[in-house]
This record gives structure tokens, C-alpha cells and sequence, in this order.
């Protein structure tokens, strides 16, 4: 099951702080997820780094 290109699909969203203007926005999970105010690709997933937090502390699913 790939879930890569299907228009209409769910998509995830993450919670993004934007590093170069500090403003927190929600957009679709991507490589390189883009603030919606400078359209920078400055976002940093909160809940993304504190889960790579978890998994670094061997905790799997
Ligand atoms: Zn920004």
C-alpha cells in the first residue's frame, strides 16, 4: 500500500513553529513542511522532534 501521489487522501498534518518568524502554523506533513506566512521551508514539527525524542529513548511505537 503506497499512499505517495493520490490527490484526496488524508493527509497529516503537523504543528510547525516557524524559526525565521516565529509563527506557529499547522500545514501537511512533507519533507520539507513551508511556513504559511514567509513560505520558508523555517518550520520545525513540535510534536515531530518530541517523538524523535521518544524513539531516540527506545520507546517503538
Ligand atoms: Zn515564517
Amino acid at each position: 500500500m503506497s499512499s505517495d501521489g493520490s490527490p484526496g487522501s488524508k493527509s497529516r498534518m503537523l504543528i510547525g513553529a516557524c524559526s525565521r518568524c516565529m509563527l506557529y502554523c499547522m500545514v501537511s506533513v512533507k519533507e520539507f513542511p513551508t511556513c504559511v506566512n514567509c513560505k520558508q521551508p523555517y518550520l520545525v514539527d513540535l510534536f515531530h522532534s518530541a517523538a524523535a525524542t521518544a524513539e531516540k529513548r527506545g520507546q517503538c511505537k
